[in-house]
């Protein structure tokens, strides 16, 4: 399957009636550890009789699944509590040893995010908040489970778009985006049809290096890349954000969910980071969702099931947020949004092979062994070396990941 740069049936389905479904909603969280995770506990203890946890994973954070177990307990003490999955193998023994959490625990680590997704009894939404393409096989079972899918796990659909369309046709499934710019426009979508969109428009906060000079990138450090000037957000995710492979990987997140080919998918630069993104119609009309940065606000929207339920939430001040700024992105200095579109563009494995690289690049951008140009070369190179082709099933486009990271390792200066 490769699914090149042109339009295609869009993985978002607007204007169609969404899923119904009994409260409390019966939801499993993948990630519950990390920022998005985290915030979905919140609304989870915010609304005790609406939404309810019936499996949460962790993979390396044990302490912190145990505080989340912990303050479940205390918050709801009559409710059962969730099954967890521990998926780093050390840290599942770690939580073997645990007293509370292995009554609880689900048998394997490599198993873990798919047994936290097939094995309870009823589940209604998955949340995936998973980081790295690790996410695409839950998301792909959650499909066939036919349930909600509310999508953090950007990667899940920059790695295997084409896969996920399928299942979710398949599976009778239902995929509403949690990434704040896509849920903006589906939020711009309510009572309009696909047909009628002329352009999409992503606002990028340009990161903590919007206005620096080309000459000063190189000598950034990691505490710079990690100081991102709106968001509060994971250790990927926000050197994401400071080379703009973000954004580039939300275009190709964009594509698939709405279906447009990519010369319809804009990216402007908006310092303010309070216009989430716009869409512009067939008519001229441009419309946009605005808001204070807040990740519960699109979340709320996707597991809700696309109501307004009431949410205590810092409310925009339009006249202290005063002008509307928006610039257009620099592609000299951030290379990554260029390259990402192009690997969008020719589909099937390259953006896999994106992905792959840049999450390899990342890594090694944290633990210190490469500075923060390396990561486009290192991304760049790694395309060099790949001859692209269709991707034709999981297990296909997972063989293509792990070849892509051991390629980009080798430039990476890494094992
Ligand atoms: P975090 O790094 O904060 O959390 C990631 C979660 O995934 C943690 O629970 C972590 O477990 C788990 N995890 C990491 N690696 C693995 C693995 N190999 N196997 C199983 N589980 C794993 O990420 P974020 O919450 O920031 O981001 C999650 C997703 O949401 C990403 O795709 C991101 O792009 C997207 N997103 C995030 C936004 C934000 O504001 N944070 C905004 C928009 C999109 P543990 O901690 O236990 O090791
Ligand atoms: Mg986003």
């Amino acid at each position: 399957m490769a699914t090149g740069g042109s339009a295609t049936a869009p993985l978002y389905r607007c204007g169609q009636p969404r899923k119904q479904f009994a409260e409390p909603l019966r939801i499993v969280l993948l990630g519950a550890t990390g920022s998005i995770g985290g915030q979905t506990v919140d609304l989870v203890l915010h609304y005790p009789d609406r939404l309810r946890l019936v499996a949460v994973t962790a993979h390396r954070s044990v302490e912190q699944l145990r505080s989340v177990i912990d303050t479940l307990h205390r918050v709801c003490p009559d409710q059962p509590l969730p099954a967890v999955a521990v998926t780093e193998p050390r840290a599942h023994e770690q939580a073997c040893a645990d007293e509370v959490l292995r009554d609880l625990l689900l048998p394997g680590a490599d198993t873990g995010l798919i047994d936290a997704v097939r094995q309870p009894p009823a589940v209604d939404c998955v949340v995936n908040a998973l980081v790295g393409a690790v996410g695409l096989a839950p998301t792909l079972a959650a499909a066939g489970r036919g349930v909600r899918i509310a999508l953090a796990n950007k990667e899940s659909l920059v790695v295997g778009g084409e896969l996920v369309r399928a299942a979710v046709a398949a599976g009778d499934a239902e995929l509403l985006p949690v990434d704040s710019e896509h849920s903006a426009i589906a939020q711009c979508l309510v009572g309009r049809q696909a047909s009628e969109i002329a352009n999409l428009i992503l606002t990028a906060s340009g990161g903590p290096f919007r206005d620096w000079p080309a000459s000063a990138l190189a000598d950034v450090s990691l505490e710079q890349v990690l100081n991102h000037p709106t968001w509060d957000m994971g250790p990927k995710i926000t050197v994401d954000s400071a080379t703009l492979m973000n954004k580039g990987l939300e275009v190709i997140e964009a594509h698939h969910l709405f279906g447009l080919p990519y010369d319809q998918i804009e990216v402007v630069v908006h310092p303010g980071s309070y216009v989430h993104s716009l869409v512009e119609f067939r008519d001229g009309a441009l419309l946009a969702q605005l808001g204070s940065p807040d990740m519960r606000v699109p979340l709320l929207y996707a597991i809700s099931g696309e109501m307004r339920w009431p949410l205590a939430t810092e409310r925009l001040d339009l006249v202290q947020a005063g002008k509307l700024e928006f610039a257009a992105p620099d592609p000299e200095r951030f290379p990554c949004l260029r390259l990402a579109r192009e690997a969008g563009r020719e589909g099937g494995r390259m953006p896999i092979v994106l992905n792959g690289a840049n999450e390899v690049a990342v890594a090694a951008l944290l633990e210190r062994r490469i500075g923060y140009l390396d990561i486009p070369a290192v991304i760049e190179q790694t395309l060099a070396t790949s001859d692209g082709g269709p991707v034709h099933d999981l297990e296909h486009a997972l063989a293509v990941d792990r070849e892509a990271r051991a390629v980009a390792r080798t430039f990476a200066g890494s094992s």
